[in-house]
């Protein structure tokens, strides 16, 4: 989720139905969703090209979940900047109805599973906004798993120019795994975490795939469908990379999670992270 006109303010900052088990789980995968943010908008307008939401408030979740395996642990998805949990009341940027909250930094959640960034093996995240790589640069010790089309747009000359960048310049240099073509990417090589296209939002805007051994199949949306209402009216933001890719990709994803009976987690939806165990508790 963002607006273009957001950028400015973000740079500032960062210079700124229970599914049942599925065969395929690895035993001991934990999902943990930690709160790492919330996004109030006055106009979620933004969100919806066909006009339907414009002058509609919208009260967001900004998550981060980490995927624990007995191989090792992925970060998906970072979250806003924890230095806004610096500022006394968030950010409000001057003239859009907007404001973002940090409460508890990353990095003291991390700290209360006993890790650090640099303990954690992978990141990748479902695209590059500020929103989802807002912490990004703390992982640069990490293996990044990344779509080869959102690697080659992340520094580009159009990203450089929209100031897109410094959130997760550290990562420019980090060891990266590119993740070409169509296959869904298998993390930990068993099948229990898997990163699967779902272009559109971004060029290569993913989703994630987790199979727990207790709670079954959960797959983690990105801003495939940001707002509550967004899924099952295929709205389609108006800052989208491509439309025609964004619908296509809602149309894999339902049959991804179908086909895995998985159960679907809109990330910025509070209903649906609310739904999750409350951390330090893991979904396992
Ligand atoms: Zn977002």
């Amino acid at each position: 989720m963002k607006t273009l006109h957001l950028w400015s303010a973000c740079l500032l900052l960062t210079a700124c139905a229970g599914a049942p088990p599925t065969p395929r789980a690895a035993p001991g995968v934990k999902l943990y969703a930690i709160h790492c943010g919330r996004v109030e908008l006055g106009d979620s307008g933004f969100m919806a090209d066909d006009g339907s939401m414009k002058g509609v408030p919208a009260e967001t979740v900004v998550p981060c979940y980490l995927i624990r395996h007995p191989k090792g642990d992925l970060l998906w998805d970072s979250g806003l900047s924890e230095s806004i949990a610096d500022l006394p009341d968030g950010m409000r940027p001057q003239g859009q109805p907007v404001h973002f909250e940090v409460k508890k930094k990353l990095t003291a959640s991390l700290g209360e599973l006993g890790l650090a960034p640099a303990d954690v093996e992978f990141v990748s995240f479902s695209h590059l906004h500020f929103d989802h790589a807002g912490n990004a640069n703390l992982f640069a010790g990490s293996t990044w798993l990344v779509d080869a089309e959102e690697r080659d747009a992340a520094f580009s000359e159009q990203a450089v120019q929209r100031g897109e960048v410094p959130h997760y310049s550290a990562l420019e240099h980090a060891k990266t795994v590119r993740i070409e073509g169509d296959a869904p990417y298998d993390v930990f090589g068993d099948g229990a975490v898997t990163i699967h296209q779902a272009p559109g939002h971004t060029p290569g805007h993913t989703v994630l795939l987790v199979k727990t051994a207790k709670s079954g199949a959960v797959l983690l949306t990105g801003d495939l469908w940001p707002l509550p209402q967004s899924r099952e009216r295929q709205l389609v933001p108006v800052y989208n990379f491509n439309r025609e890719q964004t619908l296509e990709s809602m149309k894999r994803v339902e049959a991804l999670a179908r086909d895995s009976n998985a159960r679907v987690i809109r990330e910025h939806v509070p209903e649906d992270f609310a739904a999750l165990p409350a951390f330090p508790a893991p979904l396992e």
